[in-house]
């Protein structure tokens, strides 16, 4: 615990040095590290090496058999003392439609107050934000009072794939009194948010083939048509009001913890607002903020992604296509198991007489979630207090997906806390951008947080 009088010069520190908080992460976001197109990885993780290394931190490039580096840059104050992880990632989303950015996202701009450029949110601005926190922390009180291991990985963009064996062959580095991963962010009013896991996913490819080659459509009469086929089997997955029909689908779902239903109950944010972000005439979930909230929350789903079959272009084609093809995918819950659901899928696309149909698995995450009575959520909450003199909008998850179960498996509590980003970043899409002021307060929330243990 660092005393009050260091807090306040801890801010006035992180104060000071903002301005070189921007111009840093502006130079580590000219470096277009798309983990989608495999491009700049060692270029990315020397430019995470050297922001790390200047504040004070022992960094390693650790190579993962097949992909980037993982770059772990260590504070040991004492080797007693706990570990806190923050993880991050250097690669970023691929940037098309680059004609819908107003400027060039690897050339970051300054602009009302906002940084623009991709990879500023998710997770570069983290990245660089969370050092210059710690190092203020270290030039004020001499020492902090944990140690601390920065994990930025290559491919998180990409479904982190080579991190499961990497975490098997390095359990050690996943294990401490709690890890962030990367941040949830703050509303549009700026109002801090925490989420305390990640929902699971797995994705999927469906296809069917109905014939060697499409025919003329007039032989529709007789014969089979794949995107029927497929639309037939699709149908069997969800009912009309979005329930998932595959057999064994929610065993295992553990019930909501009560706690967290009532940090639900006091969160004011209302999924009613995306009837306007979206232009969607209808959110379901229910008929108050909190039921829809719930089943932002604690709902699963089978989601298509895309679909096509047949003759797509300019005009029209009478044909009758001989293949069809869908991306699914479902979000999931603490309790189930992405590995199970792929199972259960085959299975009841067979038992449903659709064996014809192939599934390919193309990417999972598993759900986690952590304690809010655990330290590091404690502590994050009473800096969320300390520095915003409000209460975070709390979640018992993010309904997105991360890297956060391989921190749960192995004992380690894991929250989100309060990042640079907002509601409005535009995260994976154009325009990407950080509010200055809220970036502000999250280097000033995380020094509070590590102060706090
Ligand atoms: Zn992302």
């Amino acid at each position: 615990m660092v005393d009050s009088a260091d807090r306040q010069k801890v801010f006035s520190v992180i104060d000071s040095r903002f301005e070189d908080f921007v111009r840093e992460l502006s130079e580590y976001t000219r470096i277009p590290t798309i983990s989608a197109q495999g491009t700049r990885f060692q270029e990315g993780a020397d430019a995470t090496r050297k922001v790390l290394e200047a504040r004070g931190a022992r960094v390693r490039l650790m190579p993962e058999e097949g992909g980037p580096p993982v770059v772990i840059g260590e504070i040991v104050e004492e080797p007693s003392l706990p570990w806190v992880i923050l993880y991050n990632h250097y690669d970023v989303q691929p940037v098309d439609p680059l004609d819908e950015w107003e400027t060039d996202p690897f050339e970051p701009v300054v602009k009302d107050g906002k940084l623009f450029g991709r990879g500023t949110s998710d997770t570069k601005g983290n990245v660089v934000a969370q050092a210059t926190a710690i190092q203020a922390i270290r030039d004020v009180a001499g020492r902090l009072p944990v140690n601390v291991r920065y994990f930025v990985d290559g491919e998180e963009e990409s479904g982190s794939p080579h991190l499961p064996k990497f975490a098997d062959a390095h359990p050690e580095l996943f294990k401490g009194l709690g890890a962030t991963i990367e941040a949830a962010g703050h509303t549009t009013d700026g109002r801090p948010v925490m989420s305390l896991g990640s929902k699971g996913i797995l994705s999927v490819e469906l296809g069917v083939r109905t014939a060697k080659g499409d025919q003329h459509s007039s032989l529709a009469a007789i014969l089979p048509n794949a995107a029927w086929r497929l639309i037939a089997a699709l149908r069997t997955l969800r009912s009309e009001n979005g329930k998932i029909l595959i057999e064994g689908f929610h065993d295992g779902v553990i019930p909501p913890d009560p706690e967290m239903l009532r940090y639900l109950r006091k969160n004011s944010a209302d999924p009613l607002r995306y009837k306007e972000v979206y232009g969607v005439s209808e959110v379901f979930g229910g008929r108050t903020r909190y039921q829809r909230l719930k089943r932002f929350m604690y709902g699963t789903t089978c989601t298509i992604d895309g679909i096509w079959s047949g003759y797509t272009g300019d005009g029209h084609k009478t044909v009758n296509p001989a293949v069809a093809h869908a991306k699914l995918d479902f979000r999931l819950l603490p309790g189930q198991r992405p590995d199970a659901i792929f199972d259960k899928l085959v299975a009841h696309l067979r038992n449903k007489g659709f064996a014809d149909v192939s599934v390919d698995k193309h990417s999972t995450f598993e759900p986690a979630s952590s304690s809010i009575r655990e330290r590091l959520p404690q502590a994050i909450l009473a800096a969320v207090r300390e520095v915003y003199r409000t209460e975070p909008l709390v979640y018992p998850w993010s309904a997105g997906s991360s890297t956060t179960w391989y921190f749960t498996r192995v004992g380690t509590p894991s929250p989100h806390p309060p990042g640079v980003g907002y509601d409005g970043s535009r995260a994976h899409a154009p325009n990407e951008n950080i509010r200055l002021a809220d970036a502000r307060q999250s280097m000033k929330a995380i020094a509070a947080t590590i102060m706090t243990l």
